[in-house]
């Protein structure tokens, strides 16, 4: 670690405290034993205008750590509530996080900066307020993997081991996220308020989201039924890019979502590998309704959540409020199926759609769900069909098409012949959806026991510079594409937050 003093440290602009003191609490993270440091993402750094030599430096690692307060910060822990699993839980809050502050990016956005399994709060309950080092290893690689891919999404500044063990199934070592996101504030962040009853709030709380994230809408005639509109929105197009990806988040309690539209909370998720819709991997998920064919509805049932807390905002006459919404939350399947429209038709290369195409992205699904075929690699393949140029290295043997795909080919062919774009255009538009390298879950995992049995990184900084180029393949990087072999397949994620 560098020591220069010329670095200079990130500035904190910190408009959540303005608000009201029930919406968080004051509190310092708890210092940890022996910080060392695992990683840094300097290129994230620099989008958000922090200096990389301070970034590298050791102010920053006892920052980081939750050693030493930096300037001008005063860490917080947030308030909210949630719906788990269906259920109701008025008091959550950040029960192992401390929000360090914000800082305004060079490009004038304006970020949190997190720290995850910094301590106890006020709000942890019986939890010990750490993480162990292997949920803030998969953490760091797929939040990373989804910004590659263009998934709105929290992210990793930093990654630092804490050099004392968290019991959890057994003893783990510990580490502190840094996360950035564009706001943490949720679904459970409204509902907080809602359900006490405290109207003031959940309007403080969605004035302050109407200018934080959503400006253009503060004239609005109905600002609040506008600001309902555009989370329906931003949540639908999320969850659609999601399905695209083949990515199951596995918790999406009202708690992790957000308003500002990016992907949170990356506990028991997993990009899945065989098709399968039904999938689930989250081991706390035992009836499955977090499954990866049931997110666009729940995403809706978390959305009327919110509703309902902006309920009161809506409209002065109750049943008008109640009326629009119902017609804001009936528009969501509306900005759903466009959505999700758009992701197939960019991962079939097609620029117009047309009334067939949903039956022909069906049939593709139902011979992929049959045969047991790897998604990612499926898709990919398509892109194979179309490539031109000496550049594209294609799969070859790491995927083997069926059959029936083959004949389902000839029928795409056909449509792809009527659509307008070139060839050229269409295989750009491919290859940004059709990834040859997501965070695959068997190396995931590998790289989280290479770093919790061995104290090895390797694995993961492998893994993390893979999925950072995810459509960029190349024949030395197969085996980081190739599916799981039967003995290598992770059949659950485990939260062991
Ligand atoms: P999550 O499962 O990460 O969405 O967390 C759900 C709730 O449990 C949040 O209020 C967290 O802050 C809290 N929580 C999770 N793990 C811990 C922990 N180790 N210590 C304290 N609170 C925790
Ligand atoms: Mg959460």
């Amino acid at each position: 670690m560098n020591t220069t003093s010329s670095a200079v440290s990130p500035e904190f602009d910190t408009t959540f405290a303005s608000l009201p003191e029930r919406f968080y609490s004051y509190t310092q993270p708890v210092a940890v034993a022996h910080a060392t440091p695992i990683i840094d993402n300097p290129t994230l750094g620099k989008e958000l205008g922090i200096d990389p030599q301070w970034l590298a430096s050791d102010e920053a690692l006892q920052v980081l750590a939750g050693n030493q307060t930096a300037m001008g910060s005063a860490p917080m822990a947030q308030a909210y509530a949630g719906h788990q699993f269906g259920s109701f839980n008025p008091q959550l809050g950040d029960g192992r996080a401390h929000l360090l502050g914000e800082i305004v990016a060079p490009n004038g956005e304006r970020f949190d900066l997190q720290l995850k399994g910094s301590g106890p709060t006020p709000y942890s309950r019986r939890g010990d307020g750490r993480s162990p080092l292997g949920p803030v290893i998969r953490e760091y690689l797929i939040s990373e993997a989804m910004a590659s891919l263009g998934v709105p999404t929290t992210r990793s500044l930093a990654a630092i081991a804490t050099g004392e063990s968290v019991m959890r199934q057994g003893p783990a070592p510990g580490a502190v996220l840094t996360r950035i996101a564009p706001s943490h504030i949720r679904v459970g962040t409204f509902e907080y308020f809602a359900m006490q009853g405290d109207e003031e709030a959940v309007k403080t709380l969605a004035d302050y989201c109407l200018k934080r994230h959503f400006s253009h809408l503060i004239k609005h005639q109905q600002p609040y039924l506008a600001l309902l509109n555009a989370v329906i929105e931003r949540q639908a197009k999320l969850i659609a890019q999601w399905q695209g990806f083949g990515f199951i988040h596995g918790v999406m309690n009202t708690d992790n979502m957000l308003i500002c539209g990016a992907t949170v909370d990356y506990g028991p998720c997993a990009f899945m590998d065989q098709f399968d819709p039904e999938k689930v991997f989250s081991s706390i998920d035992r009836q499955g309704r977090y499954r990866y064919n049931q997110q666009p509805g729940i995403g809706q049932w978390n959305l009327a959540r919110l509703a309902q807390a902006l309920l009161p905002l809506l409209h002065k006459d109750d049943e008008q409020a109640l009326a629009d919404a119902q017609q804001s939350l009936d528009n969501y399947v509306k900005h759903y199926g466009a959505a999700y429209q758009l992701v197939m038709s960019n991962k079939l290369g097609i620029s117009k759609p047309q009334g067939g195409d949903q039956a022909l992205t069906e049939q593709l699904l139902a011979i992929m769900a049959e045969h047991q075929l790897d998604f990612t690699l499926c898709f990919r393949y398509l892109l194979d069909q179309v490539a031109t140029g000496a550049k594209h290295q294609p799969l070859g043997d790491a995927f083997i098409a069926p059959n029936e795909l083959v004949v389902w080919q000839q029928q795409w062919q056909q449509r792809l012949a009527t659509d307008p774009q070139g060839q050229t255009q269409r295989y750009q538009q491919m290859k940004r959806a059709n990834p040859a390298f997501i965070a695959r879950n068997h190396q995931v995992e590998l790289a989280i026991r290479a770093a919790e049995d061995k104290g090895d990184y390797q694995p993961f900084y492998a893994l993390l510079k893979v999925v950072q180029s995810p459509s960029d393949y190349q024949q030395t990087l197969r085996n980081f594409a190739l599916a799981p072999m039967p003995q290598e397949v992770v059949q659950h994620t485990f939260c062991g937050t």
